[in-house]
């Protein structure tokens, strides 16, 4: 079996008049976060961890911002193509790791829909994919509730035997 390690980070400035998408959840909030698509820093971390895993650039390089294709779409396309892209090519995730920094709104009640969506749109076991929030400690543009932000690591595998039971 080969294994392969992936790390993805992102970050969107929050702005009134936009809904809020998080790891393909819409999540009731007054602000939502600035983007070409929807902003959502979750699918985008997950899928530049993807792509860094298979060495196959990034989200910006796969989806420019300058192709108005993508304008306005939703991450959960994104990540559907990542998905795709990863099986094509013989890769399977293993499990997933996503850390969401955010000041407000509170994400723990929105933890279990963000990982069934996301076990959804990678077609894997809810037990393969961990969603955890923290705040900032009202430091730096997140604390101070101007954006937020998602660190994910990711391992993928050569073969579906090695996906983690139930
Ligand atoms: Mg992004």
């Amino acid at each position: 079996m080969t294994l392969r390690i992936g790390h993805g980070s992102d970050v969107h400035r929050l702005v009134d008049g936009r809904p809020l998408y998080l790891g393909g959840v819409h999540i009731p909030h007054a602000r939502g976060l600035l983007g070409h698509s929807d902003g959502d820093v979750v699918l985008h971390a997950i899928c530049d961890a993807i792509l860094g895993a298979m060495a196959e650039g990034d989200i910006g390089q796969h989806f420019p911002d300058s192709d108005q294709r993508y304008h306005d779409i939703a991450s959960s396309e994104l990540m559907g193509h990542v998905g795709r892209l990863l099986r094509d090519e013989g890769w399977h995730v293993h499990n997933l790791d996503v850390t969401v920094y955010a000041e407000e709104p509170k994400l723990a009640p929105h933890r279990h829909a963000m990982r069934s969506r996301i076990a959804e749109l990678l077609q894997i076991p809810i037990t393969a994919v961990s969603v955890k929030a923290k705040t900032n400690e009202g430091l730096d543009a997140v604390g101070r509730g101007e954006a937020l932000a998602a660190t994910a690591v990711v391992l993928l595998s050569d073969g579906a035997d090695a996906s983690p039971q139930g």
